[in-house]
């Protein structure tokens, strides 16, 4: 495979690429692992696929596939479904709407110094937050709904196995208390920096992207205080603000699509 040339891009904004690579992977690679689709898996897939239909906040392309793929798939009764039905719908909706998945990956924020650094994982993340946000800034109705949704994509279908027991062991914790849409955003941030701290230094860490507890004082200095002990604090009421601006639908930058 020849090296695809480098991207050069704004590393504090979100790109419409990684989200729309993440969704290629997602739905063409991770599941295309799974022959059969049953039981708990079936439910976490038809719950994942809906989030995405409600709040992927992408071109009317994508989102056409979406909401055409989730109408589908909730509409089916059988106690399975196997992959190759759910690729025959994909490519049967591009023939008859104005609707498309993108046919490959092209990572820009997510892009890693050397191939095996990066990408999906990182697209995985933005994309998250981007649906937390998104279901914020839109008035979504169960406060837990994209969590879960989230939840159970990785725990069943996410490739890096131990970051799904990883991610498990972390969401029993602390997500009963998720209430409000705000507090799904700022659950997202808070366990994302626990990877991130837990993290730091592996050798799975792009050296050109070390692991920081995010965002920087550069990006957002007045997230940042000192406490009376003299530990470093979060100043919440300027940290929901920034996650809430830094992920939302107006500011995802629509440079490299096809
Ligand atoms: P990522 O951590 O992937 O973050 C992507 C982007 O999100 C960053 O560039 C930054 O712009 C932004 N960001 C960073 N921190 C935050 C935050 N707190 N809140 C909001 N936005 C933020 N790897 C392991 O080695 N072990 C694991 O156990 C593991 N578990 C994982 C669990 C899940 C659910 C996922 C999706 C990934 C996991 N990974 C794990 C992969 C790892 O977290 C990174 O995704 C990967 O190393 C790539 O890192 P990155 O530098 O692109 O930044």
């Amino acid at each position: 495979r020849t090296e695809e040339p480098w991207r050069p891009f704004n590393s504090s904004r979100v790109y419409m690429a990684d989200l729309e690579s993440a969704l290629h992977y997602s739905l063409r690679v991770e599941l295309a692992d799974h022959a059969v689709i049953k039981g708990d898996a079936l439910i976490a897939l038809k719950n994942y696929i809906s989030v995405l239909a409600k709040y992927f906040p992408g071109r009317p392309v994508v989102t056409n596939l979406l909401k055409s793929l989730n109408s589908w798939l909730q509409n089916q009764t059988a106690d399975h479904i196997s992959y190759k039905e759910i690729k025959e719908t994909v490519d049967d909706t591009a023939q008859v709407l104005d609707a498309a998945l993108p046919e490959g990956v092209r990572w820009v924020g997510c892009q890693g110094s050397q191939p095996h650094f990066r990408g999906y994982p990182c697209g995985v993340w933005t994309l998250f937050h981007v649906l937390t946000v998104q279901a914020n800034n839109t008035g979504g109705s169960d406060p837990k709904e994209v969590l879960k949704a989230m939840r159970n994509y990785v725990h069943h279908f996410f490739g890096c196995r131990y970051c799904a027991e990883h991610f498990e062991n972390m969401a029993k914790e602390g997500l009963d208390e998720v209430n409000t849409l705000i507090s799904a955003v700022q659950w997202l941030w808070n366990r994302h920096n626990r990877v991130n701290n837990r993290i730091a230094g592996a050798v799975s860490e792009d050296p050109l992207f070390p692991k920081i507890q995010w965002p920087s004082p550069e990006m957002c200095p007045s997230c940042h205080t000192v406490k009376s002990n003299g530990e470093h604090g979060w100043n919440k009421e300027q940290v929901l603000p920034f996650l809430g601006s830094y992920f939302s639908s107006s500011r995802i930058l629509t440079d490299y699509l096809e």
